[in-house]
């Protein structure tokens, strides 16, 4: 390790980055991480110091919260010792688990950088090389000595997000990310050109803290016009049930039939959390601005405001895990923890 470097942990959690076609089926699977390195001689050239950690490479279908666990508390052991860290992890599942560590890292002073690839890093067309390489560069940023970034981020085909405001929209193509509601926070073209004003300013002044309590006792509910109130019973039934999240239409606008009012009005009283988000990906939600939605706002729904459906779960296990009381965890959620919402 040097002083006068920035010193970068790369942690390998799986995905396509790192994956290799088996030759019987032609499927893509997890292969060893130290052989991804040997593929990028590229970044022996970095001016920064990389070391490198893997956990068990998965592909990120299979991402859960014991997982997001392992990677905090590999960033809780290694805080000290390096100036940034890079997650290189599958594409499909990114942006939850950029969002829940968004989350689970309080008071963060330095770049969690999350990243990933469309294409395998041995694939000649691949955008892994500069998705990894830019991702350490932006890592790396310091002014007078201190990260330019202290929040987690996602890196991702010359654009670099909030991570809890992300998305994956595009299967496809190189582009497989957006933030439909917030500005990015780097673009790198010639010149690595850094929004300042967008970046998140966290309290430096508190010392960093990972919270490790998720409760996934919560469901997801997407409405559409001819929905059963037999569906609806029957996830509202779940044993355990702390909590769900409704996507509505448009402004959190829905049905006004009055079993489905009555309904959450019952499971509210009996201390339930409902979350309204849009199914819209721009835009936000605003409780009370048509009729279809006023009946939500008497009941005490919790407004998502403009937040993505990633954040909402991770939120939502995030803040049910830290045990927040009934009386304020309707203002708590719709308060943004970490720039997740406007
Ligand atoms: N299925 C892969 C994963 O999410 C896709 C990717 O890495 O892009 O792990």
């Amino acid at each position: 390790m040097s002083e006068s470097k920035p010193n970068i942990l790369l942690i390998y959690t799986g995905g396509t980055i790192g994956m290799i076609r088996d030759f019987k089926t032609g499927a893509l699977k997890a292969f060893d991480f130290k052989t991804l390195l040997d593929k990028i001689p590229e970044l022996q050239l970095l001016d920064c110091n990389i070391e490198t950690v893997s956990n068990k490479p998965i592909d990120s279908s299979n991402m859960n919260p014991e997982y997001w666990v392992e990677i905090a508390e590999l960033i809780e052991t290694n805080y000290d010792k390096f100036d940034g860290f890079v997650v290189l992890h599958g594409s499909d599942t990114m942006s939850y688990t950029a969002s829940a560590l968004s989350f689970m890292l309080d008071n963060l002073a330095k770049p969690v950088v999350f990243t990933g690839s469309q294409l395998p890093i041995g694939d000649l067309r691949t955008d892994a090389k500069e998705n990894l390489i830019t991702s350490i560069q932006v890592a790396s940023l310091q002014k007078d000595g201190i990260p330019v970034i202290q929040e987690v981020c996602l890196y991702f085909e010359y654009k670099l997000y909030r991570g809890n405001r992300t998305t994956k929209m595009n299967a496809e193509h190189f582009e497989a990310f957006a933030s439909p509601n917030y500005n990015e926070l780097a673009v790198s073209g010639v010149h690595l050109k850094v929004n300042k004003k967008y970046l998140f300013n966290p309290h430096v002044n508190k010392p960093f803290k990972v919270h490790k309590n998720l409760n996934s006792n919560i469901a997801l509910i997407k409405l559409f016009p001819g929905i059963t109130k037999g569906v609806i019973q029957s996830v509202f039934d779940t044993p355990n049930l702390r909590a769900v999240i409704l996507e509505t239409y448009g402004a959190g606008n829905c049905t006004t039939e009055s079993w489905f009012i009555n309904l959450l009005e019952d499971r509210i009283t009996n201390g339930v959390h409902i979350v309204n988000i849009t199914q819209c990906s721009k835009g936000s939600v605003i409780m009370g601005h048509y009729e279809t939605s006023n009946s939500l706002k008497e009941i005490g729904v919790i407004s998502g405001k403009d937040i993505t459906t990633e954040a909402a779960v991770t939120k939502l296990m995030h803040l049910l895990g830290c045990n927040i009381s009934s009386e304020i965890f309707k203002t708590t959620y719709e308060k943004p923890l970490r720039g997740e919402m406007t």
